[in-house]
């Protein structure tokens, strides 16, 4: 497997923030979307094994009592690497609660049913919008997320409807509504929470206000945390 990095760090997004967490970050991404905040994980990485990747984990996890039980297996794109469900197979066996980030995109089936998923749907702006793969929509469940990133009221209009036409609230245990984080470097805007916030609760909709928790823990531009 081609990774840029393995840390522990706190996670930052969905029903589990704020709880420690190893992050595997594979190599790789087949999107471009306008806001990532991960381009340095698209080029470049190392080759592991899994066995290597487990070790990794392993050491950073400890153990006894105070082992870190979360692990999240993310990107660039986690699903582009053949690899990705054996991993994930072997970190269920090893006892680790498992989490993926991906884009949507892909094909989230082939996944152990046991590993939470929290899965994108693009957004307009993004400039990635209409990528996401149906078929996803039938394997999701009770335990897994479904988050769209959101940069302005186009998106939150985008996200609204496709919650209530595809019946989200009862198809997985989360949605999650993101706003986009400003770039640290200005190269996007961002867009205010309490703003996102405020249409939420006009609307009344049963979704969750993600925020990442690690922007605000740390400086925005950080790596590895
Ligand atoms: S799918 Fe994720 S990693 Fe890929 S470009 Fe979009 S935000 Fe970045």
């Amino acid at each position: 497997m081609v990774i840029t990095e393995i840390f522990k760090s706190i996670q930052g997004e969905g029903t589990r923030a704020g709880l420690p967490c190893v992050f595997v970050r594979l190599t790789g991404c087949n999107l471009r979307c306008v806001w990532c905040d991960t381009a340095y994980a698209f080029y470049g990485g190392r080759k592991h094994t899994v066995e290597e990747v487990l070790e990794r984990v392993h050491a950073l996890a400890g153990d006894g009592g105070s082992r870190v039980s979360l692990v999240e297996i993310t990107g660039g794109e986690p699903l582009l690497q053949p690899e990705t469900p054996a991993l994930a197979e072997r970190l269920l066996a090893a006892g680790y609660t498992v989490m993926i980030e991906t884009s949507g995109e892909r094909f989230v089936g082939a996944l152990p049913r046991e590993v939470i998923k929290i899965v994108d749907v693009k957004c307009p702006d993004s400039g990635e919008s209409g990528k996401f793969d149906m078929a996803n929509l039938d394997v999701v469940g009770p335990q897994d997320e479904i988050k769209f990133v959101i940069a302005s009221r186009r998106d939150y209009d985008f996200a609204r409807d496709f919650t209530a036409r595809h019946g989200l609230a009862a198809r997985v245990g989360q949605v999650l509504f993101s706003p986009v984080f400003p770039d640290p470097e200005g190269r996007w805007p961002g867009l205010s929470a309490r703003e996102l916030a405020e249409w939420i609760l006009g609307d009344g909709l049963p979704v969750r206000l993600g925020l990442q928790l690690h922007k605000f823990i740390w400086d925005p531009a950080m790596k590895g945390v």
